[in-house]
């Protein structure tokens, strides 16, 4: 708050805000938080938010009180707002990435609380900048929406497929009309009896693009239904996989499949990792084994460590970490007992524009890289799958070499202070 603005009034608890004053005076022993004018984004409605807060439950939030940010431009993020969840912002590297679209050597921001993950994901881009750059490619980019139709018999059903089919230009059209940047590049229909699940996959630039490509969905829906022979529709029938994990993400499609790869010569394995490249391939054939056991999708060590340090430090949506760690790490032994090292993140959900990406801390993260705006959503996927390698190496030698445990008990342990 400026030295100009008035002095905060004095804590309320029975304040109910400034609107939305009827769903505050029903009878009922929940008192919702307060609104506040304009639904309170400014500085002085976010701090009475937190002293009504702090009134009610007698927690004191001096922490939550004390970021940097210009509440104003949480509108859109959240609704609410107290002030700021701080974290610890660590930085990796350096990692050289030989990408299409990153290339050269960067510094990887990964906000955790973790202890151990910044040092374990920094000794696997330490090998891989010294084995001289991973590869790295995207491969399809895209992301999806699924709704589905409700036909009065299974014919009905086969018949509207087809004109979905025959009418794909249109469709294509309506759903394009909401968008500068959404394009609508894939239609197809899968059956489910009666019903019509129809597969809209959408490239959305530098966008993840969930709200632009829903908005665009619901065009062409009411377009299908208006015009084919479709009783109704529901928006979401679950089969893009949005936020949970499912075998259809393994071929690709729900945001970007991304691969990098690395080759690193026996002595450097030995030195960096202290284990051979065959206790590195035998290590990986033991974790498949379990990994085949459990029923899991794909095979990985631990994306989801890089890829959640990585989304809160960038301002992704973190619940996309979910679609985002189904994926294939790959460890292979060559004849001259060099380890060839690979990642395949079949369904990386990643942006550089919109949803959080804008806010403060998470452009500064963005910017660290070169992947800040426009233009950069693909450098960024590239940047990541060559972090997540770094990631699966470091801790595949960690469990090869024995050093696993030992490594947290120096640096990932913080026993509450007796
Ligand atoms: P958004 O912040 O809602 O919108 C981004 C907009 O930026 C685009 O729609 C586009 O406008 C514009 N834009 C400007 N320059 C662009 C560029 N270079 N590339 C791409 N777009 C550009 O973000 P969003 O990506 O559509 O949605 C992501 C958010 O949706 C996430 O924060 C996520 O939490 C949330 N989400 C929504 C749903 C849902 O069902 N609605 C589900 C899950 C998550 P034009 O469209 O006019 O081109």
């Amino acid at each position: 708050m400026s030295s100009s603005e008035p002095p905060l009034p004095e804590a309320d608890p029975s304040d109910r805000g400034d609107i939305d004053a009827d769903e505050h005076e029903r009878p009922t022993r929940l008192a919702l938080v307060p609104r506040y004018i304009d639904q309170g984004y400014d500085p002085r409605s976010v701090e009475r938010r937190r002293l009504w807060v702090e009134e009610k439950t007698g927690a004191e939030l001096s922490h939550v009180g004390r970021g940097s940010l210009d509440p104003r431009d949480f509108r859109g993020n959240i609704e609410n707002p107290v002030g700021v969840a701080q974290m610890p912002l660590g930085v990796a590297g350096p990692l050289k990435v030989l990408g299409e679209h990153a290339q050269g050597t960067f510094y990887v921001p990964l906000a955790t609380t973790e202890g151990a993950l910044v040092r374990s994901y920094e000794r696997g881009m330490a090998a891989i900048t010294r084995a001289g750059g991973a590869e790295a490619r995207v491969w399809i980019d895209r992301n999806r929406v699924s709704p589905i139709f409700h036909l009065s018999s299974v014919g009905a059903a086969r018949d509207f497929a087809r004109e979905v089919e025959k009418h794909a230009g249109e469709i294509r059209r309506r759903a394009e009309l909401t968008t500068r940047h959404g394009r609508l590049e894939q239609i197809s229909c899968l059956p489910v009896g009666r019903k019509v699940i129809v597969d809209l996959g959408f490239s959305t630039a530098d966008a993840q693009g969930m709200n632009m490509i829903v908005k665009a969905a619901e065009a062409a829906c009411e377009w299908m239904v208006e015009h084919l022979d479709a009783e109704r529709y529901q928006i979401f029938s679950g089969y893009n996989s949005e936020k949970r994990v499912s075998g259809a993400l393994l071929r690709g499609g729900k945001g970007k499949k991304v691969t990098a790869g690395v080759r690193l010569p026996a002595d450097l394995v030995r030195t960096l990792f202290r284990a051979t490249s065959e206790e590195m391939v035998d290590m990986w054939q033991h974790t498949v084994l379990g990994h085949l056991t459990a029923g899991a999708v794909g095979y990985n060590g631990h994306y989801a460590n890089g890829l959640t340090a990585l989304f809160i430090a960038t301002g992704q949506d973190v619940a996309n970490v979910v679609n985002s760690s189904v994926g294939v790490t790959h460890f292979e032994l060559e004849d001259d007992g060099a380890l060839f090292a690979s990642v395949t993140l079949a369904s990386l959900s990643v942006a550089t524009v919109g949803g959080g990406t804008g806010i403060g801390t998470h452009r500064e993260c963005l910017e660290l890289m070169g992947c800040a705006g426009a233009g950069n959503a693909r450098k960024l996927a590239e940047i990541v799958a060559a972090t997540l390698l770094a990631g699966e190496l470091s801790m595949g030698a960690a469990i090869a070499s024995g050093e696993f445990v030992a490594a947290h008990e120096t640096y990932g342990r913080n026993r509450p202070k007796a």
